[in-house]
């Protein structure tokens, strides 16, 4: 850049100093002509002519001015003026005379010596042709134009530095505010993740680092929810398996304490035992049932199952059960439902929902098994007469181990697993399930599944 802008002066500078000069040298061309100066001029007479003393004189003052050199030379090459007083009477043929003499004008600049010259032909006037008579050679100092050019390389250069300062020290601010943000939100994350702080983090420089820190936020809290309820889900399971134990082991502890107890008492005791044990059986198979659940969601066997024949089964296998307590079970076939399933897993969710509407029902209740269809889903309710769901409990049915009346669930088998696991079977299916119950009236329960299995 810095060279660009010197040699734009240099050459603009050499043209306009020229340019100058060369106007003057044509008015000095014209007296020349004027006082028929080539003709009569003699360089070494002691009588001069009034008028040649003017030109030389303002020859003079022209040389001095520009620190430069004037030869006058006529027509047949003969030096008939130097300012320099060496040449005088020299025959000077150059290249640019020549050209002269034959009508250029000729400007050379020699940068490295430091002189421009050129050359001015003298024309008479009153010629009709305008034959040259003579030709002026002139050079002259480019010294203003180089000490101009010096400075102004310096300034350039100066110029070039404070400007590459300038940017460097520009993009270093700008480069660090503009990754200042993202490098407090980064340092934000490493906390995080050394486990200093559980704040959420929050930079709100730029609409970028707030959809940044927004999305890991929100990525926290679900991590926090899904570590949370695998805490929760463990402490329960241990909860649920330790609870036959310390039974197992009361009623063991309390036979090992009287050494001379009688038979029956064994024997009632043994009984317990056992059915702790059934109990402790229940669990662990419903809870592989649940992690089996989790697991497969790439494994389900879909195939297209009769839904009432399926529910026909279910509902002739739980028959005994609901004689036990005089419940009279239905199903109301709506329509034909043939549907794209995974048999075993629909099965489950039917067993699961009519065993509750069996146990947690009154005896002589009643309990209704429907199933209908539109275009794109078949629907399964199953409804009871039983005790019905508080309403405050509603929302947690479906939890993993809850019960909405820890003793009498205990009592009559139940694990809290049941619905967790039914609900997860319907969800592989990309179903739903929900639930409207009134205390004391009875519960229904629904499920929706589509009819034609859309894959995962
Ligand atoms: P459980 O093994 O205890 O039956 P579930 O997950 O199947 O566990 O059910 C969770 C809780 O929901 C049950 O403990 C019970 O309190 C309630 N519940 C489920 N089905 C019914 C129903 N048909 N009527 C009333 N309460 C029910």
């Amino acid at each position: 850049m810095e060279l660009v802008i010197v040699k734009t002066y240099e050459v603009k500078a050499v043209e306009q100093r020229s340019a100058t000069v060369q106007n003057q040298l044509m008015v000095l061309a014209n007296h020349l002509i004027a006082n028929e100066f080539l003709a009569s001029y003699n360089p070494n007479s002691p009588y001069k002519l009034e008028s040649h003393e003017i030109i030389e004189a303002e020859l003079d003052m022209l040389s001095n001015l520009y620190e430069g050199r004037v030869m006058i030379i006529g027509p047949n090459y003969k030096v008939i003026l130097d300012t320099y007083n060496i040449s005088e009477g020299r025959t000077m043929i150059s290249e640019e005379v020549v050209k002269c003499f034959r009508g250029e004008n000729i400007t050379n600049y020699d940068g490295e010596h430091g002189y421009i010259e050129m050359t001015t032909p003298i024309v008479s006037t009153t010629d009709a042709d305008n034959t040259v008579q003579g030709v002026m050679l002139t050079s002259i100092s480019d010294q203003t134009i180089t000490s101009t050019m010096r400075s102004l390389n310096r300034n350039a250069m100066a110029f070039e530095i404070i400007t590459i300062v300038m940017v460097v020290t520009f993009s270093f601010i700008v480069s660090g505010m503009l990754t200042g943000p993202f490098e407090r939100i980064t340092k934000a994350i490493a906390e995080l993740k050394a486990g200093y702080s559980n704040d959420p983090i929050s930079v709100k420089s730029y609409t970028e680092t707030v959809h940044i820190s927004d999305a890991f936020n929100q990525l926290q809290s679900r991590m926090k929810t899904v570590d949370d309820s695998r805490k929760e889900f463990v402490s329960n399971v241990s909860h649920e398996l330790k609870t036959p134990l310390t039974s197992m082991k009361v009623l063991a502890d309390s036979l090992i304490a009287q050494p001379d107890a009688p038979a029956e008492l064994y024997r009632e005791f043994m009984e317990d035992i056992a059915s702790e044990i059934d109990r402790e059986n229940s669990i662990i198979t419903d809870l592989l049932a649940l992690t089996k659940m989790d697991m497969s969601k790439q494994e389900l066997n879909i195939t297209s199952v009769n839904i009432g024949d399926l529910a026909e089964i279910i509902l002739k296998r739980l028959r005994p059960i609901a004689r036990k307590k005089d419940i009279e079970l239905t199903l109301e076939e709506k329509r034909e439902v043939i549907a794209d399933v995974d048999e075993v897993k629909m099965s489950l969710i039917m067993t699961n929902l009519v065993e509750n509407a069996i146990k947690y029902n009154k005896e002589h209740g009643s309990v209704t098994v429907t199933l209908d269809s539109d275009f794109q889903n078949f629907i399964f309710t199953v409804g009871d007469s039983g005790c019905g769901i508080p309403e405050e409990s509603l929302p947690f049915i479906f939890d993993r181990f809850y019960r909405v009346d820890k003793s009498h669930s205990r009592e009559i088998g139940g694990t809290g697993l049941g619905l967790a696991i039914t609900r997860s079977a319907v969800l592989l299916h990309r179903g739903t399930i929900g639930v409207v119950s009134e205390e004391g009236t009875g519960s229904t329960f629904t499920v929706t599944i589509p009819l034609n299995y859309t894959g995962a």
